[in-house]
């Protein structure tokens, strides 16, 4: 009775080594809703890959968590090295890291002043500088990063692990950014030839490599590593009701009333679990709209379709769905699922609590 991840063990545990082998220097991310696994789940995960590391030829000696609040659910499950991806500030969990950790944390610096706060609090704190991106979310920029060098030399300071870059997810190639990056930090005499990378294709970590090869490029990994194989996973949804409704029968919380006969079905899955509508339909021009309209579609009548499907067919929310549960339509002529049968949901990973995850 339950939203579940159902997770082919084997397939996915192979997908994970194959993605560890193909990309030496991997660190795993672990953020948020943990992809859906949870972060404890996967910061175990993780273990295991540093346990493999003889087969995948890379060790996991570092994981990444989005935030000081997530270092928690992660220390105690893996046993390296702790980056945090989220800035460093002065304020709140990063300043509060419990000590039984904070030996194991790499700060990620994203302004010089923080630099000089951090190692006015503890000199050997470890860290790593980010250089503003075309993303433009966190980072110093080229004169900014030259300060950053200059504190490291004159504080002299041990803590030093890498630069970290943020890229877009496009399509387009990052190594122009890249380049032009790595040279700014070179000019910048920054002391590190560790490079932390996210979004870049296995051809383009390739093609840096090669362009400097005294530099170490470690990509940052999350969708790619957790969900990159998603013929691994499945989600499904329990059937907890069903019932026949008459054309004209009302149901719901607004008392609604169905414009043709057919089949209520209340699903697992709400809003607690992060299920929401879908776009109305795929036909978003005028035009179709109006020949949906003319058709007198269930759409048209206000229904949005839903991510549940029965049969390979994706059926429509009969309402907005509820905290914990979803109330579908099954037209009459479509087979009826029974009471405790499972049917498919599509979803998104990043934004989904499960009841259940089963890793066969
Ligand atoms: C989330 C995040 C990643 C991982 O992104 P994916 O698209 O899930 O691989 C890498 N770097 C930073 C800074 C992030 O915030």
């Amino acid at each position: 009775m339950s939203l579940r991840l159902t997770v082919d063990g084997p397939r996915w545990r192979a997908h994970l080594l194959a993605t560890a082998a193909g990309h030496p220097g991997i660190v795993p991310v672990a953020k948020g809703n943990g992809y859906g696994f949870t972060i404890g789940r996967l910061a175990r995960r993780v273990q295991w890959l540093h346990e493999h590391a003889e087969q995948t030829g890379t060790p996991v000696d570092l994981m990444a968590v989005g935030t000081y609040r997530e270092l928690a659910q992660a220390a105690s499950r893996y046993a390296g090295d702790l980056l945090v991806l989220t800035p460093w500030r002065p304020v709140g969990g990063a300043v509060e890291v419990p000590e039984a950790t904070d030996h194991r944390v790499v700060h990620t610096i994203s302004r010089v002043q923080d630099l000089r706060d951090l190692t006015d609090r503890d000199p050997g704190a470890r860290f790593v500088l980010e250089q503003l991106t075309s993303m433009r979310r966190h980072g110093m920029t080229r004169r900014e990063l030259a300060e950053a060098a200059e504190v490291v030399a004159d504080r002299r300071l041990p803590g030093l692990r890498g630069l970290a870059l943020h890229l877009p997810l496009n399509n387009a190639s990052h190594l122009g950014e890249v380049t032009r990056l790595v040279n700014d930090a070179v000019a910048a005499g920054i002391a590190t030839r560790t490079v932390f990378v996210s979004h870049l294709t296995r051809d383009e970590l390739v093609r840096l490599r090669s362009t400097y090869p005294d530099f170490s490029f470690r990509p940052r990994i999350g969708t790619d590593l957790w969900l990159g194989d998603r013929g691994a996973l499945t989600v499904t949804s329990t059937v907890l009701d069903v019932h026949p409704l008459d054309r004209g029968e009302a149901f719901g919380y607004r008392g609604r009333s169905m414009p043709t006969s057919g089949h209520l079905l209340v699903v697992s899955g709400g809003t607690a679990h992060g299920i929401g509508l879908e776009a109305p339909s795929g036909e978003q021009s005028i035009r179709a709209r109006a020949a949906t309209l003319a058709r007198g579609g269930m759409d048209a009548a206000g229904f949005v379709r839903s991510p549940f499907s029965i049969d390979g067919k994706q059926r429509l929310f009969a309402e907005p769905p509820h905290m914990q549960a979803s109330m579908l339509f099954v037209p009459s002529g479509a087979r009826v699922p029974a009471i405790g049968e499972d049917i498919d949901v599509r979803v998104r990973f990043t934004a989904t609590d499960f009841d259940d995850v089963v890793v066969g």
